[in-house]
């Protein structure tokens, strides 16, 4: 995964070694930089601010001009990425969900509800689905809600999906408001005990004023917990120009990226993180329901240089 971003990342560094580092090399390094950056499919936005922030300290910071200095461009390196994603929320859903299991069993506040967005074709399904396996590995009981009623064979999916990891799917026909839907296993959870309430949305993308107030239905009607924007790594622009449109209408906390096993670039995740300050939580990385990690940015960063 995320080869390219690293190779970048490693021969920029390499780069500095042999270098003085005088201005003109700093110019020069930054160029570079940017060019692998974009290469690597990170948004314009995320690069002018990671390279203002690289250039100030480049620029401010006394180099060594011992053998260190690839060492001291790549530390300087991973603050300015750092630095750049500062603003970016925290969320422990695994942690918030808990919290309100607790809380449930005190006060019947009701179960978790998690609501996932996103555009069809970006791994949606296969998500809740992993989401769903996750929960369960975390001792948590859950019930899903098919409520992307547009799409052909999404209801069945799901509920496949659902039967092959034993819980309930709730359902109702194709054409049916999808906020009755949410409410529906909002309601059963709360009549069966069930912790945790994950809602498949639809994600037309030929209508999309009809999807996001589709998407505002059911906000106010459950009232979700946490919203989850699922984005496919592969997508490159299309996903940043998605999120900026589901941040804009339904302000969700919180993003999973799918199919990470197959991209090479890796600039996805740092500019969607950096475009809607709102966290990656999980990468999607294949087709079966393991095929779900954490993704932390600070280790990511890390990562990039190893
Ligand atoms: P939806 O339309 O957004 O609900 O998308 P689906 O869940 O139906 O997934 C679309 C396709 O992407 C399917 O063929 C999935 O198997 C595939 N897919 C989803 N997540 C991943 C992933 O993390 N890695 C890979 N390689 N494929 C994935």
């Amino acid at each position: 995964m995320f080869e390219r971003l690293k190779s970048a990342l490693g021969s920029l560094t390499q780069i500095a070694s042999h270098t003085t580092l005088s201005k003109e090399d700093i110019d020069k390094f930054l160029w570079d930089f940017e060019i692998s950056m974009i290469e690597s499919d990170v948004a314009s936005e995320a690069i002018e601010s990671i390279n203002a922030n690289l250039k100030k300290k480049l620029l401010d910071t006394k180099i060594p001009r011992s053998e260190d200095r690839s060492k001291f461009v790549r530390e300087e390196l991973k603050a300015a990425i750092r630095e750049t994603f500062s603003k970016t929320k925290k969320v422990d859903a695994l942690a918030m969900m808990r919290a309100k299991m607790m809380r449930n069993k005190k006060e019947h506040v009701g179960p978790f509800i998690i609501l996932f967005l996103g555009i069809n074709g970006t791994g949606k399904t296969t998500t809740v689905a992993r989401f769903a396996r996750l929960l369960q590995k975390n001792n948590l009981s859950v019930v899903v809600a098919c409520a992307d009623t547009h799409r052909a064979g999404a209801i069945e999916q799901l509920t496949e999906h659902a039967n092959r990891l034993k819980i309930k799917a709730i359902a109702q026909s194709y054409g049916s408001d999808p906020a009755a839907v949410s409410k529906d296993a909002q309601l059963y959870a709360e009549a069966h005990g069930i912790d945790v309430v994950l809602i498949d949305s639809a994600g037309r993308i030929q209508t999309s004023k009809n999807l996001m107030e589709e998407m505002a239905k059911i906000v106010r009607v459950v009232q979700p917990d946490l919203k989850i924007f699922v984005a496919d790594s592969l997508a490159g622009n299309d996903a940043i120009s998605q999120a900026k449109e589901f941040l804009k209408f339904t302000d969700f906390d919180a993003a999973i990226m799918t199919k990470a096993d197959a991209d090479v670039k890796g600039g996805g995740a740092l500019s969607i993180a950096f475009i809607t300050q709102r966290p990656i939580i999980y990468l999607g990385v294949g087709q079966s329901y393991d095929d779900l990690i954490p993704f932390d940015l600070e280790e990511f960063i890390d990562s990039l240089f190893e």
